[in-house]
């Protein structure tokens, strides 16, 4: 399962809205609204998952 990095919900890539390639690493969206939020900022989604994988290891 992966990370929709827009809403946080875990979704399974097979099911996912749509998948995003951004600065060489696949992002997976669960909804239109989330894709939509996702393009017109996509470095704040992005900061907010690498944050999340900080956190997790630390
Ligand atoms: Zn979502």
């Amino acid at each position: 399962m992966l990370r929709d990095p827009v809403c946080g919900k875990r979704i399974n890539p097979n099911k996912a809205h749509i998948q995003i390639e951004h600065e060489g690493m696949l992002y997976y969206l669960c909804c239109p609204m989330c894709q939509n939020l996702f393009e017109k900022d996509p470095k704040k989604y992005v900061k907010k998952v690498n944050a999340q994988r900080r956190r997790k290891t630390s």
